[in-house]
Order: C-alpha cells, then structure tokens, then sequence
C-alpha cells in the first residue's frame, strides 16, 4: 500500500470515531487505533490485532491471524502425536510423546484463551 492510501486509510478511522493508541502493530510496528467497538486496528496491515493484558499490562499484542495459524498449526501437532501414542510400545518413548503432548495442549489452551479475551 502507498504512503498515500496509508494517511488516507489513517484519517478515514478517526473521522469514523477510532483513536490513536500508543500501542504498536505487531507485525509492521506502525501505531494501532482503537475502534469505537473497543477493537484494535492496524491501518498497514488492515487487520484487527489482539492485545493481551496480564496484571493490568499489555504482555503482548498478537495479530488475530497469527492465533488463528497457531491454533491449527497445534491441533494439527497433536492429531499427529495422538497417531504416534497409538502406534508407540515402548515406555520410554510414550512418555516422552506425553510429556510433548501436554506441552502442546497447554500451549493450545493458551491460545484459545488469548483468543477470546482479544473478543471482549
Ligand atoms: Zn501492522
């Protein structure tokens, strides 16, 4: 996009009521602006980004998409341990699967919840 489409994008979300934040996009580090239904938008990217509060502070700010990839890049990984737990004898071995597959589903889980606090 041109630096012209760019402002002009820009000055289009503050006359329909968007503020500028003083947060950053996290993929093009260009600022966000907050739209009147609480959301955040980056103007670059022309996409809605999540942002993360632990203790009252913004942890991270992590595009939507990203947690959409992530999400099912992780399904994905634990259907294929599941196959791998199914086929594996040897004690060792199917507690080394465990322990990856809980790590997976904690991350999973983790994701689903930054998910859904980007949504409220
Ligand atoms: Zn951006």
């Amino acid at each position: 996009m041109s630096e012209a489409n760019e402002l002009r994008s820009m000055a289009d979300l503050l006359r329909s009521g968007a503020t500028l934040t003083s947060l950053s996009c996290p993929a093009c580090a260009s600022p966000l602006f907050k739209m009147r239904s609480g959301e955040l938008w980056c103007a670059r990217c022309k996409k809605r980004v999540v942002v993360v509060k632990e203790d009252g502070e913004i942890a991270e700010a992590v595009a939507t998409p990203l947690l959409e990839a992530l999400e099912s890049t992780l399904i994905r990984k634990i259907e294929e341990l599941n196959e791998k737990i199914r086929g594996e004898n040897e004690i060792g071995q199917l507690q080394r699967l465990g322990e990856v597959l809980s790590t997976m589903l904690e991350s999973l889980e983790r994701v689903r919840r930054m998910k859904k606090r980007g949504k409220t």
